[in-house]
């Protein structure tokens, strides 16, 4: 579905979402008292209430401020906060609180900082695995302008998912500000030839800002190429007026489509819908790891 962008439009049916308020206050209330930021909220995402009710959260670590000004991203940007030690036991008081077994980490970028915050990444997941041993930590990291000490940091913190989204195909990547759609691709290969069978790659990408499926499919190759085997792919949804624009909203038929696709190339694991976010039911990923169960997903 092509959209107008000089005319006013309604989502279409299939991204018409129930939010539900009074399901996230009790995750909104421990996290205020535990004193966390999530991307959940700060990214205004979607599935908020969705995933709060379930206990999902992505915690976001190295404050809520970002040095980079990517044209779809609602993340506050300036000059960044201090790091905060604190934050390696709060977020661990967190998953305790929280039960969690699984857990997803991420940080805005911090090129401010000599390692890009890989270290905080580093002692918020020994803390994590340390006293909360039953727990499964992802990270979502950012490209840490590629610096290898950096990335095996992350990788030698005990993370059994490292993600680096590469957000959308190579032609649009004058949205990612400071970026390049190379380098995003290196820092998965680098993550996969430090960390070896220990640690699984994911990626993520928008889809409906005007790419072709033949370009998505290159993306897939690339990703493919240096071992990612996990991929979350979902709609592009403009947080207000002074972002990108949405150019279409792509259809549930072509969202299957990418999957099989995907999936028919070498991926393991395909979160591929409308709402999907990388963090999304980010637990599944490993749960259907054999990739026959998420085959049989495929409609
Ligand atoms: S999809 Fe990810 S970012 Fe969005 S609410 Fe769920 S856990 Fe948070």
């Amino acid at each position: 579905m092509t959209i107008d962008s000089t005319a006013k439009y309604r989502k279409p049916e299939w991204l018409r979402k129930k939010i539900s308020f009074s399901a996230q206050k009790e995750m909104d209330q421990l996290l205020e008292e535990v004193g966390i930021h999530t991307i959940c909220q700060e990214a205004k995402c979607p599935n908020i209430s969705e995933c709060f009710s379930k206990k999902n959260a992505t915690f976001l670590i190295l404050g809520n401020i970002c040095t980079r000004r990517c044209s779809y991203c609602n993340v506050l940007t300036g000059k960044p906060e201090e790091v905060n030690p604190k934050e390696i036991n709060q977020v661990t008081v967190a998953v305790l609180r929280l039960g969690l077994k699984f857990v997803v980490i991420t940080s805005p970028a911090r090129d401010d900082l000599g390692d890009g915050g890989a270290s905080q990444f580093y002692k918020v997941t020994k803390n994590i695995l340390e006293k909360s041993p039953g727990t499964q930590v992802e990270l979502l990291i950012p490209d840490f302008k590629g610096k290898i000490e950096s990335i095996q940091k992350v990788v030698d913190s005990g993370a059994i998912i490292i993600g680096h989204n590469v957000e959308t195909i190579p032609r649009f990547y004058k949205i990612r500000k400071n970026a390049s759609y190379k380098r995003s691709i290196q820092v998965l290969k680098d993550i996969k030839r430090l960390g070896g069978d220990n640690v699984k790659t994911k990626s993520a990408l928008m889809v409906g800002l005007g790419e072709t499926f033949e370009e998505m499919v290159q993306v897939f190759q690339d990703l493919i190429d240096v071992g990612c085997k996990f991929l979350s792919i979902g709609q592009y949804l403009a947080p207000s007026g002074e972002f990108e624009k949405v150019k279409e909203f792509v259809t549930p038929e072509t969202f299957a489509l990418y999957k099989r696709t995907a999936m028919d190339m070498g991926f393991e694991f395909v979160h591929s819908t409308p709402y999907a976010r990388s963090s999304y039911m980010a637990h599944e990923y490993l749960s259907n790891e054999d990739g026959d169960t998420n085959k049989n997903l495929l409609k």
